[in-house]
Protein backbone atom coordinates (compact mmCIF):
# COMPACT_ATOMS: atom_id res chain seq x y z
CA UNK A 1 0.00 0.00 0.00
CA UNK A 2 1.54 3.72 -0.62
CA UNK A 3 1.67 5.99 1.62
CA UNK A 4 0.09 9.35 0.36
CA UNK A 5 3.25 12.42 1.35
CA UNK A 6 3.71 16.22 0.56
CA UNK A 7 6.56 16.59 -1.73
CA UNK A 8 8.15 20.39 -2.28
CA UNK A 9 10.73 20.12 -4.83
CA UNK A 10 12.03 23.28 -3.55
CA UNK A 11 14.03 26.52 -5.43
CA UNK A 12 17.68 26.80 -7.32
CA UNK A 13 19.08 22.78 -6.68
CA UNK A 14 15.78 21.57 -4.84
CA UNK A 15 14.69 20.10 -8.47
CA UNK A 16 17.69 18.27 -9.33
CA UNK A 17 17.95 16.68 -5.75
CA UNK A 18 14.43 15.53 -5.59
CA UNK A 19 14.44 14.19 -8.82
CA UNK A 20 17.22 12.12 -7.86
CA UNK A 21 15.48 10.97 -4.48
CA UNK A 22 12.77 9.85 -6.24
CA UNK A 23 14.12 7.64 -8.25
CA UNK A 24 16.86 6.19 -5.41
CA UNK A 25 13.16 6.28 -3.04
CA UNK A 26 11.40 3.77 -6.14
CA UNK A 27 14.28 1.48 -6.22
CA UNK A 28 14.05 0.95 -2.11
CA UNK A 29 10.54 -0.25 -3.00
CA UNK A 30 8.77 1.58 -0.43
CA UNK A 31 5.44 3.23 -2.20
CA UNK A 32 4.80 6.98 -1.93
CA UNK A 33 2.05 8.61 -3.03
CA UNK A 34 3.63 11.86 -3.90
CA UNK A 35 1.48 15.18 -4.18
CA UNK A 36 3.59 17.45 -5.43
CA UNK A 37 3.27 20.90 -4.45
CA UNK A 38 5.48 24.41 -4.87
CA UNK A 39 6.82 27.16 -2.18
CA UNK A 40 9.11 30.08 -1.96
CA UNK A 41 10.33 30.99 -5.25
CA UNK A 42 8.94 28.87 -7.72
CA UNK A 43 5.99 29.45 -5.65
CA UNK A 44 6.08 33.40 -6.16
CA UNK A 45 6.52 32.82 -9.79
CA UNK A 46 3.47 30.55 -10.38
CA UNK A 47 1.34 31.23 -7.78
CA UNK A 48 1.93 34.58 -6.66
CA UNK A 49 2.75 33.63 -3.07
CA UNK A 50 5.44 31.73 -1.09
CA UNK A 51 2.97 29.65 0.59
CA UNK A 52 0.06 28.79 -1.57
CA UNK A 53 -2.66 27.67 0.00
CA UNK A 54 -2.94 24.24 -2.18
CA UNK A 55 0.65 23.34 -0.66
CA UNK A 56 -0.82 24.22 2.77
CA UNK A 57 -3.96 21.94 2.33
CA UNK A 58 -1.89 19.45 1.09
CA UNK A 59 0.09 19.34 3.83
CA UNK A 60 -2.55 19.35 6.43
CA UNK A 61 -4.41 16.40 4.56
CA UNK A 62 -0.69 14.12 4.31
CA UNK A 63 0.72 15.68 7.55
CA UNK A 64 3.88 14.34 6.44
CA UNK A 65 6.38 16.27 3.41
CA UNK A 66 9.88 16.21 1.82
CA UNK A 67 10.94 19.33 1.21
CA UNK A 68 13.88 21.14 -0.62
CA UNK A 69 15.66 24.02 0.36
CA UNK A 70 13.54 27.30 -0.42
CA UNK A 71 15.09 30.53 -1.41
CA UNK A 72 14.28 33.19 1.21
CA UNK A 73 15.32 37.17 0.14
CA UNK A 74 17.49 38.38 2.61
CA UNK A 75 16.61 41.46 4.22
CA UNK A 76 13.73 43.09 1.90
CA UNK A 77 10.83 40.21 0.82
CA UNK A 78 8.78 37.95 2.28
CA UNK A 79 9.37 36.54 5.47
CA UNK A 80 11.17 32.50 5.57
CA UNK A 81 8.64 30.12 4.24
CA UNK A 82 10.44 27.72 6.73
CA UNK A 83 9.69 29.68 9.58
CA UNK A 84 6.17 29.95 8.55
CA UNK A 85 5.63 26.60 7.99
CA UNK A 86 6.88 25.38 11.14
CA UNK A 87 4.73 28.14 12.89
CA UNK A 88 1.80 27.25 10.91
CA UNK A 89 1.87 23.34 12.42
CA UNK A 90 3.70 23.85 15.19
CA UNK A 91 6.54 21.59 14.22
CA UNK A 92 8.28 22.50 17.29
CA UNK A 93 11.42 19.48 17.14
CA UNK A 94 13.91 20.58 14.98
CA UNK A 95 16.41 17.35 14.66
CA UNK A 96 19.79 17.38 13.18
CA UNK A 97 21.97 14.54 13.38
CA UNK A 98 25.88 14.78 12.57
CA UNK A 99 27.46 12.01 11.86
CA UNK A 100 31.13 11.28 10.13
CA UNK A 101 30.09 9.39 7.00
CA UNK A 102 33.61 10.62 4.81
CA UNK A 103 36.97 9.25 6.62
CA UNK A 104 39.83 11.10 6.64
CA UNK A 105 38.29 14.88 7.65
CA UNK A 106 39.57 16.78 10.90
CA UNK A 107 37.08 14.66 13.34
CA UNK A 108 36.11 10.62 13.05
CA UNK A 109 33.29 9.15 15.23
CA UNK A 110 31.23 11.75 15.44
CA UNK A 111 27.40 10.67 16.24
CA UNK A 112 25.35 13.39 17.58
CA UNK A 113 22.11 14.99 17.12
CA UNK A 114 21.07 18.70 18.04
CA UNK A 115 17.60 18.95 18.87
CA UNK A 116 16.58 22.87 18.54
CA UNK A 117 13.69 24.19 19.37
CA UNK A 118 12.11 25.33 16.51
CA UNK A 119 8.90 27.57 17.00
CA UNK A 120 9.67 29.94 20.60
CA UNK A 121 12.67 32.42 21.35
CA UNK A 122 13.93 35.11 18.84
CA UNK A 123 12.15 33.76 16.20
CA UNK A 124 8.84 35.03 17.24
CA UNK A 125 8.93 37.48 14.46
CA UNK A 126 8.93 40.53 16.97
CA UNK A 127 11.54 42.41 15.91
CA UNK A 128 11.27 46.24 14.80
CA UNK A 129 12.60 49.26 13.44
CA UNK A 130 11.99 52.63 15.32
CA UNK A 131 12.03 56.13 13.29
CA UNK A 132 14.06 58.90 15.20
CA UNK A 133 14.47 62.39 13.24
CA UNK A 134 14.79 61.41 9.64
CA UNK A 135 16.28 57.84 10.46
CA UNK A 136 13.61 55.19 10.03
CA UNK A 137 16.07 52.23 11.88
CA UNK A 138 17.77 54.43 14.30
CA UNK A 139 16.81 51.94 16.96
CA UNK A 140 16.04 48.57 16.48
CA UNK A 141 14.95 45.83 18.62
CA UNK A 142 14.15 42.41 18.77
CA UNK A 143 11.89 40.11 21.58
CA UNK A 144 12.66 36.73 22.37
CA UNK A 145 9.52 34.88 23.81
CA UNK A 146 10.00 31.63 25.62
CA UNK A 147 6.81 29.24 27.29
CA UNK A 148 7.09 27.25 30.40
CA UNK A 149 5.13 24.40 27.73
CA UNK A 150 7.30 25.14 24.87
CA UNK A 151 10.34 24.92 26.95
CA UNK A 152 9.21 21.52 28.63
CA UNK A 153 7.67 19.79 25.56
CA UNK A 154 10.95 20.15 23.35
CA UNK A 155 13.14 18.99 26.68
CA UNK A 156 10.61 15.97 26.93
CA UNK A 157 10.86 15.55 23.37
CA UNK A 158 14.85 15.24 23.34
CA UNK A 159 15.09 12.77 26.41
CA UNK A 160 12.54 10.39 25.22
CA UNK A 161 14.52 10.37 21.51
CA UNK A 162 17.89 9.57 23.14
CA UNK A 163 15.95 6.70 25.32
CA UNK A 164 14.17 5.72 21.97
CA UNK A 165 17.17 5.49 20.25
CA UNK A 166 19.50 4.15 22.62
CA UNK A 167 21.37 7.27 23.28
CA UNK A 168 22.99 7.98 27.20
CA UNK A 169 23.04 11.63 27.63
CA UNK A 170 21.50 14.60 26.88
CA UNK A 171 23.14 17.81 27.02
CA UNK A 172 21.24 21.07 27.93
CA UNK A 173 22.76 24.29 25.95
CA UNK A 174 21.64 27.59 27.42
CA UNK A 175 23.24 31.06 28.52
CA UNK A 176 20.66 31.59 31.66
CA UNK A 177 24.14 32.99 33.11
CA UNK A 178 22.54 36.47 31.49
CA UNK A 179 19.38 35.21 29.77
CA UNK A 180 18.16 34.71 33.60
CA UNK A 181 13.88 34.36 32.66
CA UNK A 182 14.40 33.26 29.26
CA UNK A 183 17.65 30.72 29.39
CA UNK A 184 17.03 30.07 33.12
CA UNK A 185 13.21 28.83 32.35
CA UNK A 186 14.62 26.38 29.60
CA UNK A 187 17.52 25.28 32.06
CA UNK A 188 15.37 24.67 34.78
CA UNK A 189 13.03 22.92 32.87
CA UNK A 190 15.72 20.52 31.34
CA UNK A 191 16.49 20.05 34.91
CA UNK A 192 13.29 19.16 35.80
CA UNK A 193 12.06 16.81 32.61
CA UNK A 194 16.30 14.95 33.48
CA UNK A 195 14.45 14.04 36.53
CA UNK A 196 12.14 11.70 34.80
CA UNK A 197 14.68 9.86 33.52
CA UNK A 198 17.38 9.46 35.98
CA UNK A 199 18.78 5.95 35.41
CA UNK A 200 18.04 6.19 31.81
CA UNK A 201 19.50 8.95 30.23
CA UNK A 202 22.17 10.69 31.74
CA UNK A 203 21.82 14.67 31.65
CA UNK A 204 24.39 17.44 31.63
CA UNK A 205 24.39 20.89 30.63
CA UNK A 206 26.59 23.36 29.38
CA UNK A 207 26.35 27.41 28.65
CA UNK A 208 26.08 27.96 24.63
CA UNK A 209 29.70 29.65 24.46
CA UNK A 210 31.82 26.78 25.84
CA UNK A 211 29.56 24.44 23.81
CA UNK A 212 30.36 25.78 20.80
CA UNK A 213 33.93 25.47 21.93
CA UNK A 214 33.68 21.98 22.82
CA UNK A 215 32.40 20.58 19.78
CA UNK A 216 35.07 22.32 18.00
CA UNK A 217 37.91 20.45 20.70
CA UNK A 218 35.98 16.83 20.53
CA UNK A 219 32.47 16.35 19.47
CA UNK A 220 32.52 12.92 20.46
CA UNK A 221 32.07 14.17 23.61
CA UNK A 222 28.37 14.57 23.10
CA UNK A 223 25.45 12.50 22.17
CA UNK A 224 22.03 14.43 22.09
CA UNK A 225 22.43 18.51 22.92
CA UNK A 226 18.91 20.18 23.49
CA UNK A 227 18.92 23.60 23.02
CA UNK A 228 16.80 26.71 22.37
CA UNK A 229 15.78 28.21 18.47
CA UNK A 230 18.55 30.61 18.08
CA UNK A 231 21.17 28.69 19.74
CA UNK A 232 20.36 25.30 17.98
CA UNK A 233 20.19 26.81 14.37
CA UNK A 234 23.99 27.74 14.93
CA UNK A 235 25.43 24.72 16.89
CA UNK A 236 23.53 22.56 14.02
CA UNK A 237 25.63 24.30 11.18
CA UNK A 238 28.47 24.03 13.72
CA UNK A 239 28.04 20.46 13.26
CA UNK A 240 27.21 19.27 10.01
CA UNK A 241 30.43 21.26 9.64
CA UNK A 242 32.41 18.92 11.95
CA UNK A 243 31.46 16.08 9.64
CA UNK A 244 32.05 17.13 6.18
CA UNK A 245 29.59 20.48 5.61
CA UNK A 246 26.13 21.28 4.28
CA UNK A 247 25.93 18.51 1.78
CA UNK A 248 25.71 15.58 4.25
CA UNK A 249 23.17 17.19 6.44
CA UNK A 250 19.45 16.52 6.63
CA UNK A 251 16.76 17.81 9.20
CA UNK A 252 13.88 16.85 10.88
CA UNK A 253 11.16 19.46 11.74
CA UNK A 254 8.53 17.75 13.98
CA UNK A 255 5.33 18.28 15.51
CA UNK A 256 2.12 17.02 17.04
CA UNK A 257 0.26 16.53 13.96
CA UNK A 258 2.96 17.18 10.79
CA UNK A 259 6.70 16.48 10.28
CA UNK A 260 8.28 17.93 7.38
CA UNK A 261 11.82 16.43 6.01
CA UNK A 262 14.53 18.30 4.66
CA UNK A 263 18.36 18.71 3.67
CA UNK A 264 20.09 21.15 6.04
CA UNK A 265 21.58 23.31 3.21
CA UNK A 266 19.56 26.29 1.10
CA UNK A 267 19.09 26.38 -2.81
CA UNK A 268 22.64 26.86 -3.68
CA UNK A 269 21.95 29.64 -6.54
CA UNK A 270 25.40 29.42 -7.42
CA UNK A 271 25.17 25.57 -8.91
CA UNK A 272 21.63 25.25 -9.64
CA UNK A 273 20.47 24.01 -13.12
CA UNK A 274 24.15 22.23 -13.84
CA UNK A 275 23.43 18.97 -12.33
CA UNK A 276 26.73 18.90 -10.00
CA UNK A 277 24.51 19.27 -6.32
CA UNK A 278 25.26 16.78 -3.74
CA UNK A 279 21.86 14.78 -3.01
CA UNK A 280 23.08 13.19 -0.14
CA UNK A 281 21.08 15.65 2.42
CA UNK A 282 17.81 15.29 0.85
CA UNK A 283 18.50 11.73 0.71
CA UNK A 284 19.38 11.56 4.06
CA UNK A 285 16.41 13.53 5.02
CA UNK A 286 14.22 11.19 3.04
CA UNK A 287 15.51 8.00 5.37
CA UNK A 288 14.43 9.86 8.85
CA UNK A 289 11.04 10.49 7.27
CA UNK A 290 10.53 6.43 6.58
CA UNK A 291 11.97 6.16 10.63
CA UNK A 292 9.40 8.73 11.42
CA UNK A 293 6.75 6.69 9.00
CA UNK A 294 7.63 3.29 10.51
CA UNK A 295 9.88 1.87 8.30
CA UNK A 296 13.17 1.91 10.23
CA UNK A 297 14.72 -0.96 8.03
CA UNK A 298 14.46 1.21 4.89
CA UNK A 299 15.95 3.96 6.64
CA UNK A 300 18.76 2.42 7.51
CA UNK A 301 19.42 0.97 4.32
CA UNK A 302 19.18 3.96 2.50
CA UNK A 303 21.53 5.71 4.93
CA UNK A 304 23.90 3.00 4.32
CA UNK A 305 23.59 2.54 0.81
CA UNK A 306 24.45 6.34 0.28
CA UNK A 307 27.30 5.99 2.59
CA UNK A 308 28.63 3.18 0.71
CA UNK A 309 28.64 4.71 -2.78
CA UNK A 310 30.31 7.65 -1.17
CA UNK A 311 32.86 5.66 1.30
CA UNK A 312 33.64 2.29 -0.57
CA UNK A 313 32.24 3.17 -4.23
CA UNK A 314 34.24 6.65 -4.06
CA UNK A 315 31.73 8.21 -6.03
CA UNK A 316 31.71 11.52 -5.02
CA UNK A 317 30.31 15.12 -6.43
CA UNK A 318 31.55 17.89 -6.09
CA UNK A 319 31.55 19.14 -3.18
CA UNK A 320 33.09 16.27 -1.56
CA UNK A 321 36.25 16.40 -3.74
CA UNK A 322 34.85 13.85 -6.72
CA UNK A 323 33.52 14.83 -10.37
CA UNK A 324 30.31 12.49 -10.27
CA UNK A 325 27.08 14.45 -11.27
CA UNK A 326 23.84 14.13 -9.07
CA UNK A 327 21.96 11.78 -11.53
CA UNK A 328 25.45 10.33 -10.93
CA UNK A 329 25.44 9.90 -7.35
CA UNK A 330 21.83 8.48 -7.71
CA UNK A 331 22.25 5.57 -9.28
CA UNK A 332 25.60 4.55 -7.39
CA UNK A 333 23.00 4.57 -4.32
CA UNK A 334 20.53 2.84 -6.15
CA UNK A 335 23.22 -0.03 -7.40
CA UNK A 336 23.96 -0.29 -3.76
CA UNK A 337 20.35 -1.00 -2.88
P1 LIG B 1 23.41 27.29 0.53
O1 LIG B 1 23.35 26.17 1.51
O2 LIG B 1 22.38 27.32 -0.52
O3 LIG B 1 24.84 27.27 -0.18
C1 LIG B 1 26.07 27.42 0.51
C2 LIG B 1 27.21 26.78 -0.30
O4 LIG B 1 27.08 25.36 -0.22
C3 LIG B 1 27.15 27.14 -1.79
O5 LIG B 1 28.45 27.27 -2.27
C4 LIG B 1 26.48 25.93 -2.43
O6 LIG B 1 26.85 25.71 -3.76
C5 LIG B 1 26.94 24.80 -1.52
N1 LIG B 1 25.93 23.73 -1.44
C6 LIG B 1 24.76 23.75 -0.75
N2 LIG B 1 24.09 22.61 -0.93
C7 LIG B 1 24.84 21.84 -1.73
C8 LIG B 1 24.67 20.55 -2.29
N3 LIG B 1 23.59 19.78 -2.03
N4 LIG B 1 25.63 20.05 -3.11
C9 LIG B 1 26.73 20.79 -3.37
N5 LIG B 1 26.96 22.02 -2.88
C10 LIG B 1 26.01 22.54 -2.07
O7 LIG B 1 23.39 28.64 1.39
P2 LIG B 1 23.20 30.16 0.90
O8 LIG B 1 23.95 30.37 -0.39
O9 LIG B 1 23.54 30.94 2.10
O10 LIG B 1 21.64 30.30 0.66
C11 LIG B 1 21.02 30.27 -0.62
C12 LIG B 1 19.51 30.39 -0.43
O11 LIG B 1 18.99 29.26 0.28
C13 LIG B 1 19.11 31.63 0.39
O12 LIG B 1 17.96 32.20 -0.21
C14 LIG B 1 18.75 31.05 1.75
O13 LIG B 1 17.80 31.83 2.42
C15 LIG B 1 18.19 29.72 1.36
N6 LIG B 1 18.25 28.69 2.45
C16 LIG B 1 17.18 27.85 2.56
C17 LIG B 1 17.20 26.84 3.50
C18 LIG B 1 16.00 25.91 3.59
O14 LIG B 1 15.13 26.00 2.76
N7 LIG B 1 15.93 25.05 4.56
C19 LIG B 1 18.31 26.66 4.33
C20 LIG B 1 19.41 27.53 4.18
C21 LIG B 1 19.37 28.54 3.23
Amino acid sequence: MSREATLIPGDGIGPEITQATREVLAALGVAFDWDVQVAGMTAVERAGTPLPNATLDSLRRTRLALKGPLTTPVGNGYRSVNVALRQAFDLYANVRPARTIVPGGRYSGVDLVIIRENTEGLYVGLDHAFKVGDDPKAVVQAFSVMTREGCRRICRFAFEYARRHGRKQVTVVHKANILKATSGLFLETGREVAQAYAGQVACDEKIVDNAAMQLVLDPTQFDVIVTTNLFGDILSDEAAGLVGGLGLAPAANIGVDAAIFEPVHGSAPDIAGRGVANPSAQLLAAALLLDHAGEPEAARRLERAVETAIVQDNVRTRDLGGGASTAEFARAVTRRL
